[in-house]
């Protein structure tokens, strides 16, 4: 492990460093931890979103010919790293520019990728993934939504589930079934539907957190051109299978968490308790500084793994070990707010009484889905025990 930079890597970050400190009023004021769906949040973001590609950082992992800037691994680190400090985020609009664009540029036609790259870099077009259905989730490969060829056309019939921001995109990439004979893994195609075909309907999922940010979608009758399939008909599970790659090297991860650990701290501090506050507790100070410590012992494994990534090494089990432990931390971390909180839990975010707006309860709430979306973490326990550990399938 080298913690050093290269000279190219700290022009890199002297270049993005002066960007955004001249552009950060643009960014949208950070939103708290609720994404409601709603249409201002998605606008403001969307202008975010334009003011970086104008200054050519709309996709800083975009090979240069697609009109990103081609950054290693480690400028797109150094990347993220510069817009925290600032306290901003990506603008976090779909899955166009983190996946569906790399995996065209891995395996779109030409054609595909002139037609689709440049919408999703200037934020002309927005993207979401169609992977999901009732009943196929961990077990993707038994997706039902069926494609049947009619000339120059598929008829796509069938329904997606937990469809995030379909309310707001004009794409989706769906996986379909497109032999139902083969064995699972071999009938299945990968197209891409526009959202405002006749025969799509898309309803809201309210969730416990009250967000409307993910969808049910249903297809009725879709028809949707035979040109619009990425790679060949039947072998849409190795392009979905490069998606989900993106997706996993995306996710997981300890991002925020030691800032989530510092808010704690904060909080005991100021919670009353026997006289002081909660902070005086030595117990209390001791989960705090365990928090602490597995947050640090994350950042070191994502180096480790960002090493492997250098060298060229293949992805090592070092991704569902921070999926796992990162998603984990943080709903700890949330939970022991709740305990810290005592009755001052119960009030919902926003309301009058909370203290911190009711960020804590939102959170707790919020925090089980990163442990349910790339992978569950029961799926990432399995992967660790049979495939790193090598123990029997269970
Ligand atoms: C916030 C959020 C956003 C999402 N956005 C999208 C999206 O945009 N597009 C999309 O297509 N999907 C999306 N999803 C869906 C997500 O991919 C699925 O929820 C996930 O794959 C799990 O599938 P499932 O919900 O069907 O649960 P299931 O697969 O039915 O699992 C149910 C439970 O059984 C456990 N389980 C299943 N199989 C095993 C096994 N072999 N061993 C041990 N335990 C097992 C699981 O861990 C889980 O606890 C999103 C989910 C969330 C939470």
């Amino acid at each position: 492990m080298d913690f050093n930079y290269s000279v190219e890597d700290e022009a890199f970050r002297a270049e993005v460093r002066a960007w955004l400190e001249a552009n950060q009023q643009f960014a949208p004021p950070p939103s708290g931890p609720l994404d409601d769906g709603g249409k201002e949040g998605w606008a403001s973001r969307v202008r975010w979103h334009k003011k970086l590609n104008e200054g050519g950082w709309g996709a800083v992992h975009w090979p240069k010919e697609y009109g990103g800037r081609g950054a290693t691994v480690m400028q797109r680190l150094i990347f993220r790293e510069e817009l925290g400090r600032l306290n901003l985020s990506e603008p976090g609009l779909g899955m166009g520019i983190g996946l569906l664009g790399p995996t065209l540029i891995h395996w779109g036609n030409e054609d595909q990728k002139q037609r689709y790259l440049p919408a999703i870099l200037r934020g002309d077009e927005f993207w979401c993934q169609g992977y999901s259905e009732p009943g196929s989730g961990s077990d993707l490969a038994s997706i039902k939504t069926r494609a049947e060829e009619d000339g120059d056309y598929f008829v796509v019939n069938g329904q997606k589930v937990w469809t995030s921001v379909a309310q707001f995109a004009d794409w989706i990439f769906l996986l379909v079934r497109t032999d139902p004979d083969a064995p699972k893994h071999k009938g299945i195609s990968y197209l891409l539907v526009d959202m405002h075909s006749p025969g799509i309907t898309v309803r809201p999922l309210v969730q416990m957190t009250g967000g409307r940010g993910f969808n049910e979608v249903f297809f009725e009758d879709v028809r949707v051109p035979k040109k619009n399939i990425v790679g060949e008909k039947n072998n849409g599970w190795q392009v979905a299978i490069t998606t989900l790659m993106f997706e996993r090297s995306g996710s997981g991860g300890n991002e925020g968490a030691l800032t989530q650990i510092n808010q704690l701290a904060e909080l005991a501090k100021r919670l009353p308790r026997n006289g002081g506050s909660a902070w005086d507790d030595s117990g209390v100070r001791q989960k705090i500084v365990k928090f602490a410590a597995e947050a640090y012992a994350l950042k070191y494994t994502g180096y480790r793994q960002l090493t492997r990534q250098l060298k060229g090494m293949p992805p090592g089990p070092e991704g569902s070990m921070m999926k796992l432990c990162g998603t984990e931390l943080s709903l700890a971390i949330a939970q022991y707010a709740m305990e810290l909180l005592g009755p001052y839990s119960q009030f919902e975010y926003n309301a009058p009484f909370a203290l911190d707006r009711g960020k804590w309860s939102l959170r707790m709430l919020a925090a089980r889905g990163p442990t349910i979306y790339a992978g569950t973490n029961q799926i990432q326990h399995n992967i660790i025990g049979e495939r790193v550990l090598g123990l029997p399938k269970g």
